[in-house]
């Protein structure tokens, strides 16, 4: 870490700065290795809990803004998420309105990069940008002594900072409802962070639980691979085309956003209606509220359509009611019926879980366990990235709020450190 943002590392913790080469303001430490145990806490500007698409880009704003920090990775790499994601994952936004702040992706990458595009971009962000995450540092407790922040990790090691920055990700931890009967349930039973492809499930009965974008993209990989899925889906669902004519609508969306939602989502409903048709005869109700007022005001996404509908209509995926319990067989479901599967996914969704690490979580989170999406200070030096309501894409959202919310780290730091001032010119897109 530089000396710009007042940054101190206390002598002979392992964090200390390598003299080797001249400091640039904004460095992380850059000795590989964080403070050994017993060592005094390495000092940091700010911590950044997470180094997903929010935390690489909070540490590449602060990095230009010349603020020292601390960039904490449970992970062994950068991105941990998106190596981990099912294979036939793909963006559904489109690459120039995903990319973080300062790196687009590659001229040769395609409009919708694949996982693994993701993943080499995600790698590359880090070398490039020069963040130098610790990798293998896992989080378990976050708390303010004393009128700072100090992070202690699954390593042993401890930080202490000005400022905290969680970018931990709004889907952190699966989250998986228990029903009567499934413990005696004798076929596979998996949550979506642990599917990998269909070609696993080939010939195989498989109900996925749930018709978000997973569910539903996880059915069609599914009903691709040759297996023989079952969606099932409890109440109404919003389903929008990803591309109308040729034509990516999460940029017809952005040109739209200054209607108001009541019109975007007319808007929704119109392409929705045009593309598929009426959907209810499938079991594909819609929602009483249309997509955008969806994110706004529920903050859950639609479905965005990459060909499960056309698998649907084609009888290849069927829909079926919520599931009211498990039997050793199969799943009897709300409307009595009874039917057998070898497997069950269940695509039901995600927590930030901030809880398991962050002491006075209660203090922050609303009742769904979500924290302040706006990125404000929380608690005195408490910042959040990554959990806003996205208008048109959270990759997108999170390029955006970046610049902003890391400005407001480096006046609160320098404000309250009052060591160093933070270079506010370096902030490009800021308040975009
Ligand atoms: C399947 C799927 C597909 C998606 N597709 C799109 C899309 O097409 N377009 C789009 O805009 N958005 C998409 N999203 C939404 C969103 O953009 C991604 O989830 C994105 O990765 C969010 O970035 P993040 O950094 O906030 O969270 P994450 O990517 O989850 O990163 C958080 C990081 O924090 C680390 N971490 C967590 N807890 C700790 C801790 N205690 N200590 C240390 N490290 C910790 C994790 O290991 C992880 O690396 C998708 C999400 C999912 C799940």
């Amino acid at each position: 870490m530089g000396d710009a943002g007042g940054s101190h590392v206390p002598a002979g913790a392992a964090g200390a700065p390598d003299t080797r080469r001249p400091r640039e303001p904004g460095d992380a430490p850059a000795s590989a290795g964080p403070p050994g145990r017993g060592d005094a806490p390495a000092s940091a500007g700010v911590l950044i809990v997470g180094a997903g698409p929010a935390g690489l880009a909070m540490a590449a704003c602060l990095k230009r803004a010349g603020v020292p920090y601390v960039l904490l990775e449970r992970g062994e790499r950068v991105g941990w998420a998106w190596h981990h994601h099912y294979e036939r994952l793909r963006l559904h936004t489109v690459k120039e309105h995903s990319a973080l702040p300062f790196l687009p992706f590659p001229e040769e990458t395609p409009r919708y990069p694949s996982r693994r595009q993701v993943v080499d971009y995600l790698e590359r962000y880090a070398h490039e940008l020069d963040l130098r995450p610790r990798l293998g540092e896992d989080v378990t407790r976050l708390a303010r002594r004393d009128g700072r922040w100090t992070a202690e990790t699954a390593a042993g090691h401890r930080y202490v900072a000005d400022a905290v920055v969680v970018a931990s990700g709004y889907n952190r931890s699966p989250h998986a409802p228990i029903w009567p009967g499934m413990e005696r349930f004798h076929g596979r039973l998996l949550h979506s962070a642990a599917y990998g492809t269909g070609a696993e499930f080939r010939g195989q009965r498989v109900l996925v639980v749930g018709i978000g974008n997973t569910g539903a993209e996880i059915a069609l990989d599914l009903a691709e691979q040759g297996a023989r899925p079952s969606i099932a889906v409890r109440g109404g669902v919003n389903i929008v085309p990803r591309d109308v004519r040729g034509r990516p609508a999460q940029v017809t969306n952005i040109r739209l956003l200054w209607l108001p939602a009541r019109l975007r989502d007319a808007v929704g409903r119109l392409m929705s209606r045009l593309t598929f048709g009426d959907l209810s005869r499938y079991g594909l109700r819609p929602l009483p509220y249309g997509p955008v007022t969806q994110i706004e005001r529920y903050g859950r996404l639609p479905v965005i359509d990459v060909g499960t509908v056309e698998r649907v209509k084609r009888g290849e995926i069927e829909i079926l009611p919520g599931p009211e319990r498990f039997t050793e067989t199969g799943v009897v479901f709300t409307d009595g019926v009874e039917r057998a599967f070898d497997a069950v996914v269940l695509a039901t969704g995600y927590r930030p879980a901030l809880a398991d690490f962050l002491e006075d979580a209660a203090a922050v989170v609303d009742p769904r366990g979500y924290p302040p999406g706006d990125g404000a200070a929380a608690l005195p030096g408490l910042f959040f990235l990554g959990f806003a309501r996205p208008k048109a894409g959270i990759l997108r959202q999170i390029g955006l709020e970046a610049p902003r919310v890391a400005e407001q780290v480096a006046e609160y730091v320098r404000r309250t450190a009052g060591r160093g001032t933070p270079r506010r010119s370096g902030f490009p897109g800021a308040g975009a």
